[in-house]
C-alpha cells in the first residue's frame, strides 16, 4: 500500500515528506490555484519536483471540500487546468470533482455534499482530458450504497482505472470495522482497479496496511495532529501534546526529551527541541515525526498492532496474515552527511533496488544494513562503513527486530550473505525475488536489468492474493510474472 502525505501549500518549506524522503504526495488543486497555476508550478519547482526528487508521485486532489467551505462551488475549468499542467510536468494522477459545479453559487448551494451522482456526471470531462488516467471518487457509508455506485460506475466510465474511496474518514472515526468492511467489499467489486482510499486518519491506515486491502491511501493526520500540538509517542504509540497544552483534548503531556529519545526521525535526532515550539517550525517538526510513526505502522505489523490495541481494534489483524514487506540491501555508496536513510545511500544499485521493491510493496519496504540490522527508510542515520561478516551473526543482530517489528513474511531482493540471514529467522516465509533461495546468483549487471524489468513490467501492487500467486510461481521455478 502506497501512503501518499498530505501536503499543504500554506505550510510550506521545508515540509515533510521532503525531510523524509517520501515519494508519494497529495496536493489539492485549490492550493496549487491560489498561486495561479504558473506561481504553483514555480513554487512546485523550488520544493517537489521530480528532477530535484527522483521518483516522487503526486495525486492532485480537486480541492472540491475547500472552494465550498469558502462559500464557492469550483469551477471545472480551473481545477482541470491546475491538474493537467501538473499531470503534463509531473505525471500527477488527477482527482475528479464530486461535488456540484453550478455556478453561481446561490444561498444554501454550499450545503451540498459530495456525491455519486457528481462523480460520474463531471467524469465525462474528466474522461475527455485524461482518458482513464484520473482518480473516479466513490462515496459510500454502507455496503448498498456502493453497490449502487460501482454499478454506477460499471455503466458509465467501466474503463477507469483508479477508483478513490471517500467519506470513509468520519465513518472510521465512530465505526472502524465498518470502514474496513466497505473497503474490503469495494476490493471484490472493483477487481483489478486501483482502489484508493480518501482522507484515512491513523486507525484506518493501520488496519488497511497490512491486509492489502487499498492499493494506496492518503492522509493528513500527522498535519492535523501537530496543528493541535501532538506527536506520537514512540513506546506507548499513543497520542501526547507536546507543544501548548490545550485542556479539551485530555491528552497527557510529555517533553521533547522524552519523545525524541526513543525517536530515529529526521527531526528527533537533529533538532528536537522543535518539537515544543510553537508556530510553523513546530508544527513542521512535529508533522515529519507523526508521518514517521504513520509509515513505521505501515512497515511494521506490531506497531500497527499496538497502535489499534486501545481500541481493540488489533484482533482484525489477528489470524488475517499479512502482506509481505519487501527488504532490499543498504549499498557501498554513501552520502558523506547524516541523512534519511534512503538518501545516505546515494548509489545506483541501491536506487534500482528501492524502485523495484516499492513498485511491489508500495511503501511496506525496509532495508537490512549490516550496522544497523533492519532500517526504516525514514531512520536518520550517520554515514558509516561495515560489512556484514557472515549470515550467523547478521541473524543474530536482527533477530529481536524482525520480532519487535513483527515481521512475517518478506520479499527479499537481498545479497547471498544478507539473504541466508534473513532465512535464518523467516525460513520459508522469507522469499527470494527472483526465486532463489540463495540470494542474487547472477552478475551485478544481470542483477540490474531484472531491477529494471521488475520496475518496468510494473507489477500492481501486492494484494494478498498476489502475494500468494507470487509466492506460488516462485516456488513452482516459473517466470516471476
Ligand atoms: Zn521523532
Amino acid at each position: 500500500m502506497k501512503v501518499y502525505l498530505a501536503y499543504s501549500f500554506s505550510q510550506a518549506s521545508p515540509w515533510p515528506p521532503e525531510a523524509l524522503g517520501h515519494p508519494w504526495v497529495l496536493v489539492s488543486a485549490d492550493d496549487v490555484w491560489n498561486h495561479g497555476v504558473n506561481g504553483a508550478v514555480r513554487f512546485l519547482k523550488q520544493w517537489i519536483w521530480p528532477s530535484r526528487w527522483p521518483g516522487l508521485k503526486l495525486i492532485v486532489d480537486s480541492g472540491a471540500f475547500r472552494w465550498i467551505s469558502r462559500g464557492r462551488l469550483p469551477n471545472p475549468r480551473i481545477v482541470i487546468e491546475t491538474q493537467r499542467v501538473l499531470a503534463a510536468e509531473t505525471g500527477a494522477l488527477p482527482v475528479v470533482l464530486d461535488h456540484p459545479v453550478r455556478s453561481p453559487l446561490s444561498a444554501g448551494e454550499g450545503e451540498y455534499g459530495a456525491s455519486n451522482e457528481w462523480t460520474s456526471k463531471n467524469s465525462v470531462m474528466w474522461q475527455r482530458e485524461f482518458g482513464d488516467d484520473y482518480i473516479y471518487v466513490l462515496h459510500a457509508g454502507s455496503n448498498t450504497t456502493l453497490r449502487r455506485a460501482v454499478s454506477t460506475l460499471r455503466k458509465t466510465h467501466p474503463s477507469v482505472k483508479y477508483v478513490g474511496l471517500g467519506s470513509l474518514a468520519p465513518l472510521s472515526a465512530r465505526k472502524p470495522r465498518k470502514a474496513i468492511q466497505i473497503v474490503e467489499k469495494a476490493r471484490e467489486l472493483l477487481g483489478d482497479k486501483h482502489v484508493h482510499v480518501f482522507g484515512v486518519g491513523n486507525g484506518l491506515l493501520a488496519l488497511l496496511a497490512h491486509t492489502g486491502l487499498a492499493d494506496s491511501v492518503d492522509t493528513a493526520s500527522h498535519i492535523i495532529d501537530a496543528s493541535f500540538g501532538m506527536a506520537r509517542e514512540p513506546r506507548t504509540l499513543s497520542m501526547v501534546v507536546v507543544a501548548g497544552a490545550r485542556e479539551r483534548h485530555k491528552k497527557r503531556e510529555e517533553t521533547w526529551e522524552e519523545l525524541s529519545k526513543h525517536c530515529r526521525c529526521p527531526i528527533c535526532r537533529t533538532n528536537p527541541t522543535l518539537l515544543a515550539r510553537r508556530g510553523r517550525e513546530g508544527l513542521i517538526a512535529r508533522a515529519v515525526h507523526n508521518a514517521y510513526w504513520i509509515l513505521r505502522a505501515v512497515r511494521a505489523p506490531a506497531v500497527a498492532k499496538k497502535m489499534l490495541s486501545k481500541r481493540r481494534l488489533d484482533k482484525y489483524l489477528q489470524g488475517r496474515g499479512s502482506t509481505p514487506v519487501c527488504i532490499v540491501s543498504c549499498g557501498k555508496k554513501k552520502l558523506g552527511t547524516p541523512a534519511p536513510a534512503q538518501q545516505l545511500y546515494s548509489g545506483r544499485f541501491f536506487r534500482a533496488q528501492a524502485d523495484a521493491a516499492m513498485r511491489i510493496c508500495g511503501s511496506k519496504w525496509l532495508i537490512l544494513s549490516a550496522k544497523h540490522g533492519l532500517l526504516m527508510p525514514e531512520d536518520y542515520i550517520d554515514p558509516y562503513d561495515e560489512k556484514a561478516k557472515n549470515p550467523q551473526h547478521l541473524a543474530e543482530k536482527i533477530k529481536p527486530q524482525v520480532s519487535e517489528l513483527g515481521i512475517e513474511r518478506a520479499i527479499s531482493f537481498l545479497p547471498r550473505t544478507y539473504h541466508l540471514a534473513l532465512r535464518e529467522i523467516l525460513g520459508d516465509n522469507a522469499r527470494h525475488i527472483t526465486g532463489n533461495p540463495e540470494g542474487w546468483k547472477r552478475p551485478i549487471g544481470k542483477i540490474f536489468q531484472a531491477l529494471k524489468e521488475i520496475y518496468e513490467r510494473g507489477f500492481r501492487e501486492f494484494t494478498r492474493a498476489d502475494a500468494s500467486s507470487f509466492s506460488n510461481s516462485l516456488s513452482s521455478g516459473t517466470s516471476s510474472k
